[in-house]
């Protein structure tokens, strides 16, 4: 579940929480936790939930972090893992800088890491695609410095659970995703231990 997608779904529907959202995204801030919360959790008790779930994007504060804690106690769940995608800040911005969306399916691409077939038009269903709105250079950078004072202390609170792993986010999709597995292997054969 990627919570970005979520608020985008949102704002292509045209709801109320969508048009609200979309002023903080347009600028690069983060969403009101409450906003935020209210739309976790009516995607986490969707069926397709029960057996475990992958999250991108959430959560981005330390106070979504505490309130997902309360939440996963009350569901009898744990969170077993995070793992820490460790990037340099110039990399970051080149990877922004390069991605493009495609608006219909929301699949995404890079102009030189992993361009689409066929220049500027989405392999699966032919699309224009987009440079999203806040990948712009001056909002990708505020992006990085909400996440710096905002979300980097989400990793101290999860470090004091026990449950992170530092995984070098450098090279190439093949290369991060090697890794990325071989980190959630390890931290759940930890994790069958606590
Ligand atoms: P992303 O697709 O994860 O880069 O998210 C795009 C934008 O959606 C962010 O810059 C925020 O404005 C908003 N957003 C996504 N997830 C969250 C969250 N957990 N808390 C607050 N805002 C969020």
């Amino acid at each position: 579940m990627a919570t970005g997608d979520l608020l985008r779904n949102e704002v292509r529907a045209g709801t109320e929480l969508g048009r609200r959202a979309k002023v903080y995204m347009d600028r690069g801030e983060l969403v009101p936790d409450a906003v935020m919360l209210e739309l976790f959790r009516r995607r986490l008790e969707q069926p397709d939930c029960e057996r475990g779930v992958l999250l991108d994007g959430f959560p981005r504060t330390v106070a979504q972090a505490r309130e997902l804690d309360r939440m996963l106690v009350g569901l009898g769940r744990r969170m077993d893992h995070v793992v820490f995608l460790r990037v340099p800040e110039s990399v970051l911005v080149r990877r922004l800088a390069g991605r493009l969306t495609c608006p219909s399916c929301g699949r995404t691409y890079h102009v030189e890491l992993a361009p689409p077939k066929v220049n500027a038009v989405c392999d699966v269903d032919g699309t224009a695609l987009v440079q999203r709105e806040d990948d712009r250079p001056e909002t990708a950078r505020r992006r990085i410095t909400v996440y710096l004072e905002q979300t980097l202390p989400v990793l101290e609170h999860y470090r004091e659970q026990g449950v992170v792993s530092d995984v070098d986010g450098t090279g190439s999709i093949e290369e991060v995703q090697v890794r990325i597995l071989a980190a959630i292997e390890a931290g759940c054969a930890a994790g069958d231990q606590r």
